[in-house]
This record gives structure tokens, sequence and C-alpha cells, in this order.
């Protein structure tokens, strides 16, 4: 089985900070998104799982309506695969609910100047991604365990790195917390599968607040030729490794 942790916004250098052992695994290193003109999500994850540059396409209607486009699985890499489970990735199987109300609560924390109001709402936004957090996960887990079914490839896409960070990147008990839990996530699946740990950026901060940084980063519990890949590198990759 090929497993595929998909982590939204796990900054490499965090990762060595926090000193996340099963997060580095064998390999590990940074990616080159500099062939994108600004880190953004839902362009990177489109761009890995289909193998090619889609920023045009995913902002032809502009920033707003992007996370509306779904591709098929017959344009990913997925569909070379027998049985896969992919949850919850950006432009594919994704809780638009879920995300459009993390998005919307961090729109009315930064419109807000009332500082009650203001932790009131990072208190629902905090509480909504964890328990988000929890739910991807118990399905992640347990797609890994299903013998019966066979699938040959199981991805979970975990956004709770991102949500948080925006929010609160200049609290380290925080963000150590999430990168403690995403490491032992890492460790439960490392010996399920060959794993690729894959981030589309990662996050630098600003002030209190996070913002996406110019470069994502990788690992796997296998060998690998790859030093500084590009994100859409991995379709190549993965299709070969079920051979
Ligand atoms: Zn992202």
């Amino acid at each position: 089985m090929i497993i595929i942790f998909a982590i939204d916004a796990l900054e490499y250098e965090k990762v060595e900070k926090f000193n996340c052992e099963n997060l580095k695994q064998m390999h590990y290193g940074r990616t080159d998104i500099s062939e994108f003109s600004q880190p953004r999500t839902m362009v990177l994850w489109s761009s890995f799982m289909t193998g090619m540059n889609k920023e045009k396409e995913v902002l032809k209607d502009g920033d707003k309506e992007m996370w509306d486009k779904k591709w098929d699985i017959k344009e990913t890499f997925f569909s070379e695969f027998k049985n896969p489970v992919v949850l919850d990735l950006p432009g594919y199987s994704y809780d638009k609910k879920v995300h459009d109300k993390s998005r919307e609560l961090l729109k009315k924390f930064f419109e807000t100047e009332d500082k009650k109001e203001k932790d009131k709402i990072r208190k629902q936004y905090n509480k909504d991604a964890f328990e988000h957090h929890r739910k991807i996960k118990e399905q992640f887990l347990k797609a890994i365990e299903e013998k019966k079914e066979k699938h040959e490839l199981v991805l979970g896409y975990f956004s709770v790195a991102d949500v948080i960070g925006h929010l609160n990147f200049g609290n380290t008990t925080i963000m150590k917390m999430i990168y403690k839990e995403l490491d032992e996530i890492a460790e439960q699946i490392s010996k399920k599968g060959k794993l690729i740990i894959l981030s589309d950026h990662g996050m630098k901060a600003l002030g209190m607040f996070g913002d996406h940084s110019e470069y994502g980063s990788w690992s796997t519990n296998f060998d690998t030729k790859l030093k500084k890949p590009k994100i859409t590198d991995f379709y190549k990759l993965i299709t070969e490794l079920k051979n």
C-alpha cells in the first residue's frame, strides 16, 4: 500500500525545531514551488494530483471561486490505483462546508476590533479545526487498517497546521502540540506501507499570525533520488512506486 500523509502548511523549520523525527522519516527535504506566483493551497494540491501546473486553470474564475474546483479521478494519479481512498483533499474530496466555515470565521476575526469578540471567534475557530482533524484522522487510520478492501492507495489531507497556524503561529505551545500530534500520526502509519509525507507550502510568522511560506516539504520512508522536487514531480514518483 502507498500512503500519502498530506499536511497543509507543514513548515520545514518547525519540523526541525520541534524535532519531529517521524515526520522527517528516512529522506526529507524542501520542495520547489517557485513556478507558482503565490503559494496557494488549491493550486498546489491540484498540481500535485494531476502532475501539471494548474495555476491558470484554478484561478480562471478568481480567488474566491477556486475552492469550487473539482478534478475528475481520470485527471489524477488516483485512477492508476485499485480502490483508492482520498480523504478531504482540496480540489477532489474536500469537505467544503467545514472549510468555508473556518474561512468565514477567519474573516470575522480580522473584521472585528473588539478584543472579547476576537477571543470568542478564535476559540470557536480552533475548536472546529481540532474536531475536523480528529474526524479525518479516524477515517485515515481506519482506511489504512482495512485489509479486505485492498486499497492500493490511501491519502489523508490534514488542514490543522494551516488553519490553526493562520491565527496562532506565534503561539509556540499550540503549534508544538499540533506538530507533536502530526508526528504521532506519522509514527503510527510509517510501518503500514510506503509512506510519503508532503506539504503544499510551509508557514512563516506574521506577528502572532501565520502566512504561507514559499516552499513546501516532503519525506519518504523508502529510498529515493529526490532532492528539491517540484510538487508536480510526485505524480511520476507515485505511479512508478506502484510497480
Ligand atoms: Zn495550504
